[in-house]
């Protein structure tokens, strides 16, 4: 599957999801017994860890279809690099997609600074750059599209598997955005 036809699918299955109307399917017996030998996402989805945001029905997937790295903020840090370098060159997954969301508790302790504490502080200094980046003063979910769309270029700034596999065309990364009032994923660049 392109990475056209992989976004296509996501945004289908988004539709169906917007509109309660979830096919649900993949996700029984014999969907297991198929994948044992192996699987083939057709995305890569880097999501934050928050409870309202669950790729798999958000893009009414099942089992084996998309390849999910999540960590509060949707950062690109060496794990979540490292996992997603391994569906890009291991499983062959042509798609990445980086979705932040709607009133992100990550962005939003971010932009309320302070000490954290030196777990929190190392995951929150990767959000930095799209507060530095955004106006002063700008509104949460303004730093989170700009946090998502900064993390895509991270991931192949950092990577050289990803960048070089961007760069040959056959794979892409996409940042976007999940509104948590009408489940709505929107695509930004
Ligand atoms: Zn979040």
């Amino acid at each position: 599957m392109t990475h056209q036809e992989s976004l296509k699918r996501l945004k289908e299955g988004n539709a169906r999801f917007v509109e309660d109307h979830l096919d649900g399917k993949l996700q029984d017996s014999s969907r297991r017994d198929s994948l044992i030998g192996g699987q083939t996402p057709y995305a890569i989805i880097l999501g934050c860890a928050d409870s309202r945001v669950v790729p798999e029905l958000a893009f009414d997937t099942g089992l084996g279809e998309l390849f999910t790295v999540r960590v509060a903020g949707n950062v690109a840090n060496s794990s979540s690099i490292a996992s997603i370098e391994y569906a890009v060159a291991h499983v062959g997954t042509k798609l990445i997609v980086v979705l932040g969301h709607q009133s992100c508790g990550a962005v939003t302790a971010a932009v309320a600074g302070g000490d954290n504490g030196y777990n929190l502080n190392h995951l929150l200094g990767h959000i930095t750059p799209a507060m530095v980046a955004s106006k002063e003063n700008a509104p949460v979910n303004d730093i989170v599209k700009k946090n998502a769309e900064l993390t895509a270029i991270e991931l192949m700034n950092r990577s050289s598997i990803i960048k070089n596999a961007v760069d040959s065309g056959e794979v892409k990364v996409i940042a976007a955005y999940y509104n948590l009032d009408s489940g709505k994923v929107d695509f930004l660049k």
